[in-house]
């Protein structure tokens, strides 16, 4: 696996316009409030080294859907006006991200300023990886720095496709993540432990065969593992279970055999009736359902089981909910387990977009050693697979 592409100290970026491609996708209110700023601030670091090595920063970023269509509403003005107030310098948005008028809007801008061109999927091309857009990006800078770890796994123009063309390195935010999962998945310290959920196995079933070539134990809760339980020839009620995929599930669990894996199922659960926040909690005793019933939750067994496997991690990584945790009732799984994260004596990596969001609920964050920014990249490592805009730095002149 390429995680090590070359680094930003690196490239000579003294004098230079330092094209950048951040990942500037926040949540933004028609109004033009930014509800959530993490991921401008995120960026922050590695704009302020470009402006210490004397570059001129030129930002790229990609906001919502526009499907290659300019949308009022995916402008990333207001992201310029929160940017210049955390770095406390100029930021100029412009409103178009190639042409005439935009490199001389970047030929005119003052030194030390930061300028941030218009939303990048304005361009049919950019998640086409057209190659003229790519040319036409790459004519605005003189080096490229790919911070977007959560595009990281597009082979978009604005991601790898300018990365190809010019003199190229990985951010600081890119470095870090790519370190983070580097620990986990190429030399982890022993034990290694696994913790996945989310609703459905198929989305996760190349994670888990890649995961079972590396660690000691996997902990496998939330929707998926009831397709487990099935194959196990457990009743499983009216739960989340993805019929087509026993036959798989079954593979994945002699696999676990084989290679001497730990596999940690949920042996109770909270159930309701219905799919709905208000549905009355039922505890079971065992790992069996009664007809009726769904599990939306890990039982109080499965946590205390949970809870323990994760405390025996030398190295952990946590990917997906136990439960439906966004309903009260149904919450106590993800949050124990991510207490445990939490509390865990080893090193813990939080990938991806709902255990994050978890993680975030339950005030966790700040005691996790690391929690990604990128949910599709971060999960596209753990299935093993290289990210095309990391590759693209390496492959670059
Ligand atoms: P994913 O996007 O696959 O990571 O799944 C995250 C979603 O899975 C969250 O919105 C959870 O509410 C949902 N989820 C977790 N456990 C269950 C369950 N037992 N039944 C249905 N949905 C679940």
């Amino acid at each position: 696996m390429n995680l090590a592409p070359p680094a930003l100290d690196q490239l000579d970026m003294n004098g230079k316009r330092v094209l950048v491609r951040v990942d500037f996708n926040v949540p933004i209110d028609d109004d033009g409030t930014i509800r959530d700023d993490t991921r401008i601030r995120r960026a922050v670091p590695t704009i302020q080294k470009i402006l210490e090595a004397g570059g001129r920063p030129i930002l790229m970023s990609h906001l919502g859907r526009p499907k290659g269509e300019v949308v009022e509403t995916m402008r990333l003005a207001p992201v310029a006006t929160r940017l210049g107030e955390l770095l406390g310098t100029e930021v100029l948005a412009l409103s178009e991200s190639t042409g005439e008028a935009v490199a001389s809007a970047i030929q005119g801008a003052k030194a030390g300023s930061v300028v941030l061109l218009e939303n990048v999927r304005f361009h049919a091309g950019e998640t086409k990886g057209d190659p003229e857009l790519s040319r036409a990006f790459a004519s605005l800078g003189d080096v490229f720095v790919n911070d977007a770890f959560g595009s990281s796994h597009r082979d978009h123009c604005s991601v790898s496709g300018v990365a190809r063309l010019l003199p190229s390195a990985a951010g600081l935010l890119l470095q870090a993540e790519l370190e983070a999962f580097q620990r986990v998945l190429l030399d982890p310290k022993r034990p290694l432990v696994a913790i996945l959920g989310g609703a459905k196995v198929a989305d996760k079933l190349t994670v888990i065969d890649n995961l079972l070539d590396k660690v000691d134990k996997l902990i496998v809760g939330g929707g998926m593992a009831y397709t487990f339980l099935k194959a196990m020839g457990h009743s499983v009620g009216t739960s989340l279970v993805q019929d087509d995929q026993v036959d798989l599930v079954k593979q994945a669990m002699s696999k676990a055999k084989d290679k001497g894996v730990e596999l940690l199922l949920p042996v109770d659960h909270e159930c309701g009736a219905e799919f709905s926040k208000d549905t009355e909690r039922v505890t079971t005793d065992g790992a069996d359902i009664p007809d009726g019933l769904m599990g939306l939750d890990v039982g109080p067994k499965s946590r205390a089981l949970f809870v323990e496997a994760a405390h025996s991690a030398a190295t952990l990584v946590w990917n997906g909910p136990m439960g439906v945790f966004e309903w009260p009732a149904f919450q106590a799984g993800t949050e124990e387990v991510g207490r445990s994260v939490a509390s865990c004596g080893g090193y813990t990596v939080v990938g991806g977009g709902d255990s994050v969001a978890a993680i975030g609920q339950f005030s966790l964050s700040a005691e996790i050693d690391h929690v990604s920014t990128g949910g599709g990249a971060s999960l596209e490592l753990l299935e093993g697979r290289d990210l095309p805009g990391v590759s693209a730095l390496t492959e670059s002149k």
